[in-house]
């Protein structure tokens, strides 16, 4: 297996996205952090889904929105050994038309989306860089790259996600360190299960495939980027939405 007893941290692994990325890198042999950070049920759930099927997790709690979260969040996964693989898939929304945007609705999505990634980066860099080995997916949104009415906090967050991947990518890839960048359409998970109906209606109209994804439709794209297959990829963008975007 590609990934054999690598350490792999996916922030948010509890659920949705995150959850079916946890799965798919421990098919790969990795040993996977499940990182959540309130419902440790779901996390409990995922890691013994991994190790019933013989594969290595563990769960722990951390918000990464926080330098303090995110440190600590690295400092257990190392206990394991160094984190050879992060995966940036923590994500919130708090949706609103700009002029009825509060101040706390910008703040909270980009201290979560854009400084989760971003502190989770900063954690686990510095033992990437001195190992000469490491691979970077960030969780980003088509969203962030055509921007969608009543997600201006949203899309700004995963735009600053795309940059910060481009930014970083260059940085660091002379020390062998890979950073790509993943951008899901519209996938049935939580986070659009919220969307009202008309909502989910109008924007399948808009994907040439006619339906949405499924988590497990985008998992297999962050095991390659996190693999040997992907060693010559860095600074990348991949996007995966059914073709609305193309
Ligand atoms: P979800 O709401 O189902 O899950 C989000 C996960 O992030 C949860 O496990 C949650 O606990 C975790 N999380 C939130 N804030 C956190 C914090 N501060 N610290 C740690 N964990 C935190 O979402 P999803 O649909 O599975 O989305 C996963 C990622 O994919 C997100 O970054 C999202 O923006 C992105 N994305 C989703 C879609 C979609 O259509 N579902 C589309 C494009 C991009």
């Amino acid at each position: 297996m590609e990934l054999q007893d690598q350490v792999a941290i996916v922030t948010g692994g509890s659920r949705g996205i995150g959850r079916a990325i946890a799965l798919e890198l421990a098919r790969a042999g990795a040993r996977v952090v499940v990182n959540y950070r309130s419902r440790s049920e779901a996390a409990d759930a995922v890691v013994a889904e991994i190790t019933e099927a013989g594969g290595q997790a563990r769960a722990v709690a951390a918000d990464v929105s926080t330098t303090e979260g995110a440190d600590a969040l690295v400092a257990a996964a190392e206990e394991w050994g160094p984190v050879d693989i992060l995966v940036n898939n923590a994500g919130i929304t708090a949706d609103g038309l700009v002029l009825m945007m509060s101040d706390e609705q910008w703040q909270s999505v980009l201290d979560v989306n854009a400084g989760g990634c971003f502190r989770m980066c900063r954690a686990v860099m510095r033992g990437m860089v001195r190992r000469r080995k490491g691979s970077i997916i960030n969780l980003t949104s088509i969203s962030g790259i055509r921007g969608n009415a009543g997600q201006a906090n949203y899309s700004a967050s995963k735009a600053a996600i795309i940059g910060m991947t481009r930014s970083m990518a260059r940085e660091v890839a002379k020390r062998k360190v890979r950073i790509n960048a993943v951008a899901p359409g519209f996938i049935r998970t939580d986070m659009t299960n919220a969307l009202p109906d008309a909502v989910i209606d109008g924007a399948t109209k808009m994907i040439p495939m006619r339906r949405m994804g499924e988590p497990e439709e985008i998992a297999p794209i962050v095991r390659f980027l996190a693999g040997p297959g992907a060693a010559y990829v860095t600074g990348q963008l991949f996007v995966v939405d059914g073709g609305m975007s193309c």
